[in-house]
């Protein structure tokens, strides 16, 4: 061990100041203090006097202005913010006046917590946390939280914590100022078996009686040692004997993966602490559950309306052109335009690279049967319509082209239009009344489900002849359907039937529709929509992050005193930084668990009130929003994690 003439504790002109006003305080002035192996010290002094001064430099919580403090040999000066955690973790046990325990642990859980940052495996560190509860008298009370214990019990916690990594030097700033006398002395009692033990114990205090039972007594007034005097021998000195030894726990930590397992307590922490401000936790939450709920759904709808709109061209086919009166979809004149006739159809019938032609002429009518009146769309169509615009017959069949040539009276109806007229009785052979015409149903064609409301819509398909023949009077068409041959190129057969109509009309006063570029238009205008709802999604969550950053600052300055305990017993700023980070990631994570259920929820909402329209969620989509309200946490957190981590433990255990 240390070698005779060596103290273990060595003070050589060692001053601390702190500045104030124009000058300085001068709280600690050229201390020379030399503390033995195994001895037990009481330091006296007036309030004010700088004892707590004295124990927050000998327990490396705070550093001197001035002079040297070796620490069995080595300059404490020297050393890192690592290796002075690792001091105030391994060798020294720290003891409060108030204690210090943290709220929301149980008495087992707080005298674990320096084991936890010195990496012993959870069985073991629990086991030896029970064991010294046990001998302190508490062995009943380990599931206690501090608030459910009294003072005295509540100091027996901290000494327990402070001897939980086998501290060498307990260092006990006024343990008993808080207590009655009964559970002082009890305190004291303890503080003196550790001291028989063979543990050095440096005791603040007021109290003489307490000072009597130390060995030696040191006075300070205004920062001086003014009288050090012996009133008894150190414990032997048990040599390397057991207090000193490496215990297994000891020989344990070096072997375990500490890195893992303390970010795993740190999960822990994060967790109870969470647990301990549901309401502050579900606030900081809510700037992430309605960004990522609100992102997850917008795709979602967005997904949904694009697959429906792209289902309901997709019957049409990628090869036909559809050919429409006036400049453009919304022309006011295009009623008036009557230049489009059925023989334009059947020029462009006749071009080698036109599969076939379907002109479309359209007009409602009243629909009587029996008692039954309706009002439905008629649609004049050519009999290769259903092939060319896809539109499927769920019974009978379609017109042929002699219904056609023949203004005949044969007609498709569709589903609405069987069910309002017909009810479940049979459509097929049936005659109905269209205004003044009858007609007859030879087939039934699923109902083309355009639009909301689109689906209640009555449609009926008669032969474009019988329409303009015996309604219309007029042999102009409200638009032609046009397949074009299969081998053939769809732009040039576009211009092709461009100019044939041109030449007929002398004029271009028509439009056609390729369904290619729909589809492509879509196509583009939902990628164009994607990017904003991306933008929008970057926006929310950004404001959500901003949010969590800002509580989680909130929480570090009110956790400030927490943050100083967990220093004093050792604690690196790593560890600090650990425990906000993974806290921050945690609420983000949780809270984009709980939008992406929320989004799911909408989404099943939404299907109750809309039997004709569905959302699409793509796990992708989810994903990203997890890994983003994941990097949202790791981004805003670190700010708040930093400023805890920065903090100076004394400060933060004065503020505590
Ligand atoms: P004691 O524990 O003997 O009552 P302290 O060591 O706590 O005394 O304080 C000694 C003196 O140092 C007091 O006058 C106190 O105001 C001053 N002091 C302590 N900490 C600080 C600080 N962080 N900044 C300025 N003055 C301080
Ligand atoms: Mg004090």
């Amino acid at each position: 061990m240390a070698e005779t003439g060596a103290p273990l504790i060595r003070l050589r002109g060692v001053g601390r100041e702190y500045p104030s006003g124009e000058g300085v305080l001068r709280v600690l002035e050229d201390i020379d203090l030399d503390i033995g192996q195994g001895e037990f010290v009481a330091v006296m002094g007036a309030s004010g006097s700088g004892k707590s001064t004295l124990m927050n430099i000998l327990g490396c919580l705070d550093r001197p202005s001035s002079g040297s403090y070796r620490m069995d040999g080595r300059e404490v000066a020297r050393l890192g913010a690592g290796e002075l955690a690792a001091l105030r973790r391994e060798t020294f046990g720290f003891i409060f006046q108030r204690y210090h325990l943290l709220s929301e642990m149980t008495a087992l859980g707080n005298v674990e917590v320096p084991a936890i940052y010195r990496g012993l495996p959870a069985d073991a560190r629990r086991a030896r946390a029970r064991d010294l509860l046990e001998r302190l008298g508490l062995g009943d009370r380990t599931g206690h939280r501090p608030g459910q214990l009294s003072g005295g019990q509540q100091q027996r916690v901290s000494i327990a914590r402070a001897l939980v990594n086998d501290a060498r030097v307990i260092l006990a700033d006024e343990p008993t100022g808080a207590l009655d006398s009964r559970s002082g002395d009890e305190v004291l009692g303890i503080l003196q078996r550790l001291n028989a033990e063979g543990r050095t114990v440096v005791i603040v205090t007021h109290d003489p009686r307490v000072a009597a039972r130390a060995h030696r007594v040191v006075e300070i007034a205004d920062g001086r040692i003014v009288a050090d005097r012996r009133t008894g021998a150190p414990a032997a000195d048990p040599g390397p004997g057991p207090a000193q030894a490496p215990q297994p726990a000891r020989v344990q930590a070096r072997a375990a993966a500490p890195v893992l397992g303390r970010l795993a307590e740190a999960l822990r922490m994060a967790l109870l602490s969470m647990r301990a401000h549901k309401l502050r936790s579900f606030l900081t939450m809510l700037g992430i559950i309605i960004g990522i709920a609100s992102v997850v759904s917008v795709v979602a709808l967005g997904e949904g309306s694009r697959r429906q709109v792209l289902q309901n061209i997709a019957g049409l086919g990628t090869n036909t052109l559809q050919i429409f009166p006036g400049r453009d979809f919304g022309d006011m004149r295009s009623g008036r335009v009557t230049t489009l006739v059925t023989a334009d159809a059947a020029a462009l019938a006749r071009q080698p690279h036109v599969a076939s032609v379907s002109p479309t002429v359209g007009t409602s009518a009243t629909l009587r049967h029996g008692a039954t009146e309706a009002s439905a769309q008629i649609s004049g169509v050519g009999e290769q319509y259903f092939d060319v615009a896809g539109v499927a017959l769920t019974q009978g069949r379609g017109f042929d082209e002699a219904d056609v040539a023949a203004m005949g009276q044969n007609v498709v109806i569709d589903e609405n239009t069987r069910t309002s007229l017909f009810g479940d009785g049979p459509a097929l052979g049936q005659v109905f009344m269209a205004g003044k015409v009858p007609l007859r149903v030879i087939g039934v064609a699923e109902a083309q489900n355009r639009g909301p409301g689109g689906s209640t819509s009555l449609t009926v398909y008669a032969p474009y002849t019988t329409v303009q023949a015996r309604y219309l009077g007029s042999t102009s068409v409200s638009g032609l359907t046009l397949r074009v041959a299969d081998d053939v190129d769809m732009a040039l057969a576009e211009q092709m039937v461009a100019d044939i109509l041109t030449r007929r009309h002398g004029t271009r006063d028509f439009f056609i529709v390729n369904n290619d570029q729909i589809r492509q238009t879509i196509t583009s205008t939902t990628q164009t929509l994607a990017l904003l709802i991306a933008a929008i999604a970057v926006i929310s969550l950004v404001v959500g992050g901003i949010g969590v950053m800002n509580i989680m600052l909130v929480s570090v300055t009110e956790r400030i005193g927490e943050i100083g305990l967990r220093m004093a017993v050792g604690a690196r700023r790593g560890d600090i930084r650990a425990q906000f980070l993974i806290e921050a990631v945690l609420v983000c994570v949780i809270g984009g668990i709980a939008g992406i259920l929320a989004a799911l929820g909408f989404g099943l909402a939404f299907e109750r009130m809309s039997s004709d329209f569905t959302l699409v969620y793509s796990p992708l989509s989810m994903l990203a929003a997890l890994a983003s309200a994941c990097a949202i946490g790791l981004a805003f957190g670190y700010l708040p994690a930093v400023n805890a981590a920065k903090l100076d433990p004394v400060k933060a255990l004065q503020k505590g």
